[in-house]
């Protein structure tokens, strides 16, 4: 067993010494079967938050008020959950109360589906009721008890089914495909944040293209953020363009641009992503939109800045389905004399005691041509040597 495993089977452990019954469940055990790499294991036990605490030496209550407390073990941080059930859901949104139950089977049956729905004991054995185990062996999606009444309580659910055909490539099992077309609307009753979430991991998994045409057969897609008039897009999109990609900003900005979506701005703000990552993913369409075909200069490396420029690289060799060739930006990128004007031997103070003239626009201008010629290795970056050029210029 990785070694997560033996550290999580020891919180299990010091749990059940004490009396309590605990198990790992969901996403741990289900990736461990898939033979997944696991970064986070999360553990169900009948012991309450206040239990938990006094059991370990370090603990965070991060939502004691759902059952939660992060126990931190050997310098990994584990989620232990009171057992739970989530009967009574107030507009689809959030339970009304969360309820402790005794046993392991109830929480199972909360959970949204099969193979989610399994549990781990300390040694390894496998506590598997809902059939998730099969599911998983038959690459399904399938959620726990009767699809329509899952979905009903929580629409969310909806977006996580077609996260996991495409993080696992999975199908969706006819039922719960149903039992989706049919709620899709529900899907309204959830914040935006949320759906980009799920959106956002859907992109990045490993089969992109089958959970879009998902949502569309489904018609989610009518219930995400400005898709209604992208319904052919995402049917076709080339969704094998999303593989090579590196970083959620490049997905984004690959999914805009295959789906030739103008107002790209405004388009994304109804995503609710952080500004930031609007104007991180504005950027790369702006610059593989000037970049065309054209070849990666120093000059161009130099202005675009080399993080960007890899991004940018990417996203447009997935929009033009060839290879992205970022080794020759990393190359072009090492051998630059300066990163930064700072960097140039030369300041406007400089320029200002060399010149009979008032500050003004000219200045940068002119601290631009340097740039140009030292980037194109045409002029040394040594002061004399800008000052001798600069006045052969001005003559
Ligand atoms: P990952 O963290 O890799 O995205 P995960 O399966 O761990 O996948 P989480 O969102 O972390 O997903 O949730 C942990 C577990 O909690 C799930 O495996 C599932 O059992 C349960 N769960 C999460 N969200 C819901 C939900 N909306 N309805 C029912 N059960 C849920
Ligand atoms: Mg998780």
């Amino acid at each position: 067993m990785a070694d997560i495993f033996r550290d999580a089977a020891e919180v299990v452990g010091q749990l059940k010494q004490n009396g309590y019954e605990a198990f790992i469940v969901g996403g741990a055990v289900r990736d461990s079967l898939l033979g997944r790499r696991v970064d986070d294991v999360d553990i169900a036990s009948s012991a309450t938050p206040q239990q938990v605490v006094q059991l370990f030496r370090k603990t965070i209550p991060v939502g004691v008020e759902h059952g939660t407390v992060v126990v931190r073990h050997r310098g990994r941080s584990f989620e232990v959950t009171t057992f739970r059930t989530e009967s009574d859901y107030i507009d689809h949104r959030r339970p009304s109360a969360v309820s402790f139950v005794s046993s392991l089977h109830e929480d199972l049956q909360r959970r949204d589906f099969t193979i989610n729905a399994m549990a781990m004991t300390e040694s390894g054995e496998i506590i598997d009721p809902y059939g998730g185990r099969d599911d998983l062996t038959n690459k399904v999606i399938r959620t726990v008890g009767k699809a329509s009444e899952r979905f009903k309580e929580d629409p969310l659910r909806m977006m996580r089914a077609v996260r996991f055909a495409s993080q696992l490539d999975f199908r969706i099992e006819a039922e719960t495909l149903s039992a989706m077309t049919r709620a899709a609307a529900d899907l309204t009753h959830i914040s935006v944040e949320r759906k980009t979430a799920e959106f956002e991991k859907l992109m990045a998994g490993t089969a992109p293209g089958r959970a879009f045409r998902q949502l569309v057969t489904s018609g989610l897609f009518r219930y995400l953020p400005g898709l209604t008039p992208y319904q052919q897009g995402l049917v076709h999109i080339d969704a094998d363009g999303f593989l090579p990609l590196h970083k959620n900003a490049e997905r984004w900005a690959y999914f805009v641009r295959s789906m030739a979506i103008s107002d790209e701005t405004d388009w994304l703000k109804r995503w609710k992503l952080a500004n930031r990552l609007v104007q991180e993913i504005k950027r790369l369409t702006d610059v593989v939109r000037t970049l065309g075909h054209q070849a990666w200069t120093p000059w161009l490396v130099y202005q675009t800045g080399v993080d960007t420029a890899v991004s940018a690289e990417r996203v447009r060799a997935a929009l033009h389905e060839r290879t992205a060739d970022t080794e020759r930006i990393y190359e072009i990128a090492r051998q630059l004399p300066i990163h930064e004007r700072k960097q140039l031997a030369v300041d406007g103070r400089d320029l200002l005691g060399w010149w009979d003239r008032p500050p003004g626009p000219w200045i940068s201008h002119c601290l631009e041509q340097i740039e140009r010629e030292v980037i194109g290795g045409r002029l040394e970056n040594r002061k004399e040597a800008l000052k001798g050029w600069l006045l052969k210029q001005k003559s």
